[in-house]
């Protein structure tokens, strides 16, 4: 049941692309008035609550377009000297953990998941969660219900994730299956679990089941520094022959930036025909993907490439504090900093960029509302006390408040800094 908001006047903010103070009116859940411009001739009803803004920035939700739900915060529990490279060792590990897992661990981590969402300013957040072998569709069921339990507050999208092969394991493919009828919202995919040769078989498995059920897909693509792999190109290519053209989606995509120029761009070609946005997780890819050899190449994708060809771009957390990341918060203003560091993008312009990355870009990746914040859309909001974008980046004053369908869901209350 959703609870109807209340209206709600915010009082002198500023937002990204106008000059100067603003009042902004919210009711029905959506943003009603914006100083003396309300939808048609309609008057503003009198708002129940009034918040004054003192001049911070009013600016779309973060949406986590890339987020491991059921691993989130599994980092306490590792013994000391666990590190996840190479792949095949944090493959294992995660085995190991997952195998532990209980419906009221995995129900305890996932609300303090959603809390620090609901605290940083997520509206909407995809969630990965394993479905294999190891632990069948118990994960996938915790969250479907922490989903429904929470709809009112945030918008949760699950994707059955296949951790384990599904090219060796025909049982692993079926569970699939069967966690697209027990409330997934997109299939997932990992072709980097196969072997090499079996990669493409991955894909093609993934196609196939996306056709069939006409599904979103979400594909982990290319975690790795190798020039010779090539799995976006083929998702892309197979994408556009099995008609699903708009319905695909990549994660990580590292491989791309080992490519030379020439092939590299030959592939972002092939992923603009096939409509396929590309969702960059730079902080765990930092610390787990790149070449030591090249202190520059750090398996970040070509970010200012496909940005420059008409990619959507989005950047997620993936790994939050667990058994691939030992640190991170659920904090997209953290995302975006860090993206900026590593794709070197410097000037006002850029970071502005790197700011759609985990807001608007983010919502048009995972199919969700990416209005802005103009007359008429839905209030999806994050008010910050920061009045400028660096300094919403930079964490500084960094209280913010939370507005989800025009209601007040949670917020942060932080950086009091003293001396
Ligand atoms: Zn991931």
């Amino acid at each position: 049941m959703t609870v109807a908001a209340e209206p709600l006047l915010i009082r002198g903010a500023r937002l990204l692309d106008s000059a100067g103070q603003v009042d902004v009116h919210l009711a029905g859940g959506r943003i009603a008035a914006i100083g003396d411009a309300p939808i048609g001739d309609a008057p503003v009803t009198a708002p129940a609550k009034v918040i004054d803004a003192e001049g911070g920035l009013l600016t779309p939700s973060f949406v986590e377009p890339h987020f491991h739900i059921d691993k989130a915060l599994t980092f306490p529990g590792l013994p000391p000297t666990e590190f996840a490279q190479p792949l095949a060792a944090a493959l294992d590990r995660t085995r190991r953990v997952k195998a532990r897992y209980t419906a009221d661990d995995l129900r305890e981590r996932a609300t303090a998941a959603i809390r620090l969402a609901l605290a940083h300013g997520i509206g909407t957040v995809r969630a990965h969660v394993d479905v294999d072998p190891v632990g069948g569709l118990a994960a996938l069921n915790v969250m479907t219900d922490l989903r429904d339990r929470h709809r009112d507050v945030i918008d949760i999208q699950l994707v059955a994730f296949p951790q384990e092969s599904i090219v060796r394991d025909a049982g692993a493919l079926r569970l699939l299956r069967e966690a697209l009828t027990s409330g997934a919202d997109v299939l997932g995919g990992a072709p980097d679990v196969e072997e090499p040769r079996d990669r493409s078989r991955h894909i093609d498995l993934l196609i196939e089941l996306a056709a069939e059920r006409r599904v979103g897909l979400d594909v982990h693509c290319d975690y790795s520094y190798d020039p010779g792999q090539r799995d976006l190109e083929t998702l892309a290519r197979r994408t556009v022959e099995a008609g699903l053209t708009g319905l695909v989606r990549a994660g990580h995509c590292c491989a791309l930036d080992s490519y030379d120029d020439a092939a590299a761009i030959g592939v972002i070609e092939a992923v603009r025909a096939a409509e396929i946005d590309i969702c960059v997780c730079p902080m765990g890819n930092l610390m787990l993907v790149g070449d030591r050899a090249r202190p520059l190449g750090r398996g970040v994708a070509r970010l200012k490439d496909l940005l420059g060809h008409g990619i959507t771009v989005a950047a997620g957390s993936d790994n939050v504090h667990d058994m691939w990341f030992p640190l991170g918060r659920l904090d997209p203003a953290e995302v975006a900093m860090v993206t900026a560091v590593a794709a070197q993008m410097w000037s006002k312009q850029q970071l502005r960029q790197v700011f759609d990355m985990v807001t608007v870009n983010a919502a048009r990746y995972v199919g969700a509302p990416a209005e802005g914040v103009r007359v008429g859309a839905v209030a999806d909001l994050i008010l910050f006390s920061a009045t400028s974008l660096p300094d919403v980046l930079r964490n500084v004053h960094g209280r913010r408040t939370t507005i989800k369908n025009g209601r007040l869901v949670g917020g942060t209350e932080s950086s009091v800094w003293t001396a």
